[in-house]
């Protein structure tokens, strides 16, 4: 099942179908049993109802009720405004890494021993085809990382590896836009990473049942047509499985809660010369069985 949000008369509904090439979705939130205020709104608010939120769902959508079209509706982020900061993990693909130590005139083949963890604030959160803010006068290095994200659905702290995959909602896209000098500059990545605007999400969300293996999906960026960025999941140091497992240890995981997992190699900070976000750029990425996320810098 695919989900997204969708406005509808000004307000958000969460969205539901079986592929995002059918030409009609699922309007769960009008059609939801009940009063219409319980009704989920978006991913996170569906997440926190647990297998009975999923089963309502299912029923919705198989019954084929409350069918809207696909083209032309505005698609926003599938997890609203996120009630905590997104959690982010640092450097985690060779490529990106080998390019960053080059760049920084560092040993390539320096690896990080444990994850670099970091997060970005929820007003950084956005949607498919929202502006990605230029925020010039404040960064003169606007850079794009594409990124596989996590969308907790049980949850739980000290999550072992091997049951993570029960902690998991499901899967989504992630453009972790990144002030360089900002994060450079502050010491801690925080700055850089969480301008306003700075996270566009989705605009689906993929429940795990429909990815086998979310270590074999084929990750893809683009600049205005040119492709930048092209690896596979398989490249990532730090399984999401891991990255489940350490970040929980001794923290709790909520549903709703984003996790994105990393960048491949091809940012503009590591090409030569560097090459940087302008106005009117467009940034698309794709995931393998996920979707394509589309965003254009704007003043
Ligand atoms: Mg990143």
């Amino acid at each position: 099942m695919y989900f997204c949000v969708f406005e509808c008369k000004g307000a958000p509904h969460l969205g539901a179908t079986l592929s995002p090439s059918r030409e009609a979705i699922a309007d769960l939130t009008a059609a939801w049993p009940g009063e219409q205020q319980d009704a989920p709104r978006n991913v996170a608010e569906l997440a926190r109802l647990g297998d009975k939120g999923l089963d309502i769902a299912k029923r919705i959508l198989n019954e084929g009720r409350a069918s809207a079209p696909v083209a032309g509706l505005r698609l926003l982020s599938p997890l609203g405004k996120p009630l905590k900061n997104v959690f982010c993990v640092g450097r985690n693909y060779r490529g990106h890494i080998i390019e960053g130590n080059i760049a920084r005139g560092v040993d390539p083949n320096l690896f990080p021993e444990h994850i670099e963890f970091f997060t970005k604030a929820p007003t950084t959160v956005s949607g498919h085809e929202d502006a990605i803010p230029l925020h010039d006068g404040i960064t003169a290095q606007l850079d794009y990382e594409a990124e596989l994200g996590i969308v907790i659905g049980q949850g739980g702290s000290n999550i072992d590896a091997a049951h993570a995959d029960a902690a998991v909602f499901g899967y989504t896209i992630v453009n972790d836009i990144t002030g360089r000098d900002l994060q450079r500059r502050h010491g801690q990545w925080f700055k850089g990473k969480t301008l306003d605007g700075s996270c566009p999400v989705g605009p689906w969300v993929v429940h795990s049942s429909a990815i086998s293996d979310p270590q074999a999906l084929g990750i893809k960026l683009w600049v205005n047509g040119e492709l930048r960025q092209s690896d596979n999941t398989s490249s990532m140091i730090f399984t999401v499985a891991s990255i489940i497992a350490q970040l929980s240890a001794g923290l709790t995981l909520e549903p709703g809660d984003i996790i994105a997992t990393g960048t491949p190699s091809g940012v503009g900070y590591a090409m030569n010369p560097p090459r940087f976000l302008k106005e009117g750029d467009v940034v698309a990425i794709e995931i393998e069985s996920i979707g394509r996320l589309e965003n254009t810098v704007r003043k």
